[in-house]
C-alpha cells in the first residue's frame, strides 16, 4: 500500500496586510519540510499528520511526505507559494499511489484561487478520478462546494481551542484504511448556513457550540460496532468570518457508512442546531476604556493572572501582532507586574539585541505596518525599558494544543519597563502555550496581569491559570466590529450583516 501524506494549512485573513509567502509555510528554515524530514519532525507530535503517519506505520503502508507546510494566518497567499505546495503534492500523486491523506486547514485563499484546497483537490482528481482521498480540517473551514464533492472523507477538529489535532487525523484516514480493506463504503453529504458567527463566540467550551459539537460526536458514537449505516465521521464548522469571499462562514460534513440519506440528515441537523443558534453567536463590544478600568480594580491581591486579551490583534487570525492600542492603555494606566506577549517587531528585536541584555533603551515599539482594510496607519508607540532577555525563539509546544509541535517566534527579546515586561518578537505565534512565555525567561502564573494577543487558543495552555479575563478591543485586522470591515464578495444575505 502506497500513501501520500501532505500538510498544507493557511487560514487566510483577506483584510490582512501581512504578507504569505513560502516561507511563511516553514519553521526554523526558508522552506516548509519534504520528505523525510516531515516523517521525523511530526511523527509523535499531537497533530493531524502525526496521526497519518501514526496509522500509516500501523498499516504497514509505505507513505511519501511531499510537503508539510503550515502558515500562521495573514493574507491570501502568495500564487508562488501556492504552486511549489500544490505542485509537489500533485507530482507525488501522478507516480501513483493507493490513497492520499491531507492535513489542511480549509479557509485557505491564493492570489488567483478564493478555494485553495479545492483548488489543490481538482488537480489531484484531474490526474486521480478514482483515488480515496481523506482530508483533516480545522473547525475554521470555509467550505466551498469543490471539498465536498471531490474529497473521499473529511473530518473537522471538534474542538476550539483546538486541542483534538490528532484525533481529528485518526478520523480522517480510519474510513480511507477501512475503504482500501474494503470493509466500508464513505458516503459524504455536506451542507451551509448563512452565518458568519463571531469568533469570539465560537469556543466548544461555551455554548452554543459546545452542545452542537457534542452532538457531532455524539453521531459519531451512535451505531459504532454496527453493520450498517456507521457514522463514519460528523463535523460542524464554524466557518473563518474575516475573509470576504462567497463561502465563508459555518457549514457541516457528515460522512455515513454507504447511508446517503442518513449522512444528510445528520448533516442538516448540526447545521439546524446551529441557525437556531445564531443569536447566541453574536459577540458584543466593550468599549476599551472601560475594559482597562474593570482590569485596574482587579489586580489587586491577586495570586493568578488576570488576562487582558487583545483580541482584535491576534496574529493566529490574520492579526499584525504589532498593534499598541491595548499594550498601551496598560502603560498609561500605570498597571503592575504585567507581562505582554507579543509585539512582533523584528526592527525593535534587532535594535535590543545591539544594546545588549542589561541595557536601557527607548524605542518605537509596534505600530510597524499599516491596514488599508480597515484604513489604519501602524502607529509605534516609544517605550523606554530594560533589556531583560534575548533569545532564538524556537521552542516546543507543552500542550494541549499542537502538543511536540515546534514554534518559531524568530529572534526574540524581552523589554521590561518595571511594570510591564514585554515578549518582542520576530515572527507570528499566538500564545496558546506556556512554553512560549518560559522560552522568554517569563512565568506568567506569577503575573498579575498577562496580556495575551489571542482569542480563543490561550484557553488550551494558559487559561488553567487565569484567575479572570477581560475581553480588551483593541485595534486590529480580527476586529469583532464587522460594521468596520468592507464585505462585498461573500454570498448575501447572511447572518448578522443582514438580520435574519
Ligand atoms: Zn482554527
Amino acid at each position: 500500500m502506497r500513501l501520500v501524506i501532505a500538510q498544507m494549512k493557511h487560514e487566510t485573513n483577506t483584510f490582512s496586510p501581512v504578507p504569505t509567502p513560502l516561507a511563511r509555510f516553514a519553521r526554523a528554515a526558508a522552506q516548509p519540510l519534504e520528505g523525510a524530514a516531515v516523517r521525523d519532525a511530526f511523527k509523535g507530535t499531537g497533530t493531524a499528520i502525526g496521526a497519518f503517519i501514526d496509522l500509516a506505520d500501523q498499516a504497514g503502508a509505505e507513505a511519501v511526505y511531499p510537503v508539510a507546510g503550515n502558515a500562521a494566518p495573514s493574507a491570501p497567499v502568495d500564487s508562488a507559494a501556492f504552486e511549489a505546495m500544490a505542485g509537489r503534492i500533485v507530482d507525488a500523486v501522478a507516480r501513483g499511489c493507493d490513497a492520499v491523506l491531507l492535513d489542511l486547514h480549509g479557509a485557505m485563499v491564493t492570489r488567483a484561487h478564493d478555494d485553495g484546497e479545492g483548488e489543490l483537490l481538482t488537480r489531484i482528481r484531474r490526474i486521480a478520478p478514482e483515488v480515496p482521498i481523506g482530508v483533516a480540517l480545522d473547525m475554521h473551514t470555509n467550505l466551498f462546494p469543490a471539498m465536498g464533492q471531490l474529497a473521499t472523507v473529511i473530518a473537522g477538529y471538534q474542538t476550539y481551542p483546538h486541542v483534538d489535532m490528532y484525533e481529528t487525523g485518526a478520523r480522517a484516514a480510519r474510513p480511507i484504511f477501512s475503504l482500501l480493506n474494503k470493509k466500508t463504503k464513505p458516503t459524504m453529504r455536506f451542507g451551509h448556513r448563512p452565518m458568519l458567527p463571531h469568533v469570539m463566540r465560537q469556543s466548544s467550551l461555551d455554548s452554543p457550540n459546545r452542545e452542537i459539537q457534542a452532538r457531532a460526536k455524539a453521531m459519531e458514537r451512535q451505531g459504532a460496532g454496527k453493520e450498517h449505516a456507521r457514522v463514519l465521521a460528523a463535523s460542524f464548522f464554524v466557518g473563518f468570518p474575516h475573509a470576504d469571499i462567497p463561502y465563508a462562514g459555518s457549514s457541516a460534513v457528515v460522512v455515513t457508512d454507504g447511508d446517503a440519506a442518513k449522512a444528510q440528515a445528520l448533516c442538516d441537523e448540526l447545521l439546524g442546531m446551529a441557525w437556531d443558534a445564531r443569536e447566541q453567536f453574536v459577540y458584543r463590544v466593550e468599549p476599551l476604556e472601560q475594559s482597562l478600568a474593570r482590569a485596574k480594580g482587579m489586580g489587586a491581591g491577586s495570586l493568578r493572572p488576570v488576562v487582558l486579551l487583545d483580541h482584535y490583534d491576534n496574529c493566529a487570525s490574520g492579526g499584525t501582532m504589532d498593534t499598541m492600542a491595548v499594550l498601551g492603555g496598560i502603560l498609561d494606566a500605570g498597571l503592575e507586574e504585567a507581562a505582554a506577549f507579543a509585539i512582533c517587531d523584528p526592527q525593535a528585536v534587532e535594535q535590543m539585541k545591539r544594546a545588549g541584555v542589561g541595557a536601557r533603551v527607548t524605542l518605537p515599539l509596534g505600530g510597524k505596518m499599516d491596514m488599508p482594510a480597515l484604513g489604519l496607519k501602524g502607529r509605534p508607540r516609544e517605550v523606554t525599558g530594560n533589556v531583560r532577555r534575548i533569545c532564538s525563539g524556537l521552542y516546543r509546544n507543552e500542550g494541549p494544543m499542537a502538543r511536540g509541535e515546534l514554534a518559531d517566534m524568530g529572534p526574540a527579546a524581552v523589554l521590561d519597563t518595571g511594570k510591564v515586561e514585554i515578549a518582542v518578537i520576530s515572527r507570528h505565534v499566538e500564545p496558546h502555550d506556556i512554553a512560549a512565555f518560559r522560552a522568554l525567561g517569563i512565568e506568567p502564573e506569577k503575573k498579575r496581569y498577562l496580556m495575551l494577543k489571542s482569542r480563543v487558543h490561550w484557553r488550551a495552555g494558559l487559561g488553567p491559570i487565569a484567575r479572570a479575563v477581560i475581553e480588551c478591543a483593541g485595534e486590529g485586522v480580527c476586529t469583532s466590529d464587522y460594521s468596520t470591515l468592507k464585505f462585498r464578495r461573500v454570498r448575501r444575505p447572511i447572518f448578522p450583516l443582514d438580520p435574519a
